[in-house]
């Protein structure tokens, strides 16, 4: 039988407008990079799913190469929505992208046209869908022009094929550039998807400025620097975590951070928090920031991680300990 959503599932999450366009996004959307995989618990990727929209978060990010094996995260995610969600297609965000490695041979990588637009076919019809909302250039490709790469993203919006488009991983001179193009071929950029956390804050020095002229909204990727900034290691490095896999985290790179994350902890709870909880909110601090986007194995992180939302403001001396707590030496 289809899930039957909740009747408040508006009343939880608050909402913001991507930079100056009309579409809204909850404060913190669901990552499928991993746990959406046909290698993974689906049982518990449907119940995240179905948990996620009951709690009002609206949107859900993939892209082609999420799985593993790439492409399954979105049959899996199609399934989930067809099974149970089919009736709310309208009250859903999906996005998708294309720019990594997905097929061999020189169309199945980077940026060109011929990639691009083959790829949204192929997550189309993975997931079952006649649009997404949201198509992504997933990196800038130095061997091709930027036009080209662009007039895809238009090309999928002017198709109907994806109602936005959106960058990802792009650099701020890349993304002023892009940005422009976007607006005069009639298809303005949305979105920007950068990797934002309390242990890696390049986007502060020149992306997110850039954006707040440009009136894009920003969607963080890894806000829990994939969980390091969690309690998920605090006793090491449990069966079943992201670390344990050893593929994507690496175990030195959570040993490494593991005395700024100590420090972490007290400053977390000082606030109320737990230290995933205020490493989402420090992102969300940010006014140029329209969503973060966290990953979850489960759906009690799920919850938990919402619930960072509850307090977001940082007074100066918050501040001024966490930058004190992860600077180097
Ligand atoms: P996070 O930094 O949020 O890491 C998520 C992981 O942290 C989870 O899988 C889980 O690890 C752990 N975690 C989450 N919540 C908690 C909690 N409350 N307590 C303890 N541990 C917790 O994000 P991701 O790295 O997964 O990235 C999020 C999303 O961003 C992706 O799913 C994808 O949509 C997007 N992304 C985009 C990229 C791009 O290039 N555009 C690149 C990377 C990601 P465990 O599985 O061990 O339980």
């Amino acid at each position: 039988m289809p899930h039957l959503p909740a009747p408040d599932r508006y009343q939880a999450t608050p909402y913001a407008r991507c930079g100056r366009s009309g579409l809204q996004l909850p404060r913190l959307s669901l990552g499928l990079w991993h746990n959406f995989g046909d290698r993974d618990n689906l049982i518990e990727s449907r119940r995240l799913v179905l948990r996620a929209f009951d709690l009002g978060v609206t949107h859900f990010d993939l892209a082609n190469n999420y799985g593993p094996p790439p492409g399954s995260a979105e049959a899996n995610f199609g399934k989930i929505l067809h099974a149970d969600l089919a009736d709310y297609r309208d009250e859903i965000i999906i996005s998708t992208k294309a720019g990594y490695t997905m097929w061999p041979g020189p169309y199945g990588d980077w940026g060109s046209r011929k990639y691009l637009l083959a790829s949204l076919d192929q997550s189309l019809r993975r997931m079952n869908l006649e649009y997404v909302d949201i198509f992504y250039s997933h990196r800038p490709d130095p061997n091709t022009p930027l036009e080209e790469t662009m007039g895809a993203l238009v090309h999928a919006v002017r198709s109907g094929k994806a109602l936005y488009a959106a960058l990802s991983n792009y650099n701020p001179e890349q993304t002023a550039a892009a940005a422009r193009m976007l607006r005069e071929m009639g298809a303005p950029c949305v979105l920007h998807q950068p990797r934002y956390n309390i242990l890696d804050r390049k986007i502060e020095q020149g992306l997110l400025p850039v954006l707040e002229r440009e009136g894009i909204g920003c969607i963080p990727f890894s806000p829990l620097a994939q969980g390091v900034l969690s309690d998920r290691y605090v006793k090491g490095i449990p069966a079943g975590s992201r670390a344990a896999r050893n593929e994507f985290l690496k175990s030195e790179t959570v040993e490494r951070h593991l005395p700024k994350v100590k420090k972490l902890f007290g400053l977390a709870q000082a606030r109320g928090q737990t230290l995933s909880q205020m490493a989402l909110a420090w992102v969300l601090r940010q006014p140029a920031i329209t969503s973060v986007l966290p990953g979850a194995s489960t759906v009690s992180q799920l919850e938990a991680n919402l619930q960072a939302l509850k307090n977001t403001t940082f007074s100066p001396a918050e501040l001024a300990a966490i930058d004190a707590a992860v600077a180097e030496g």
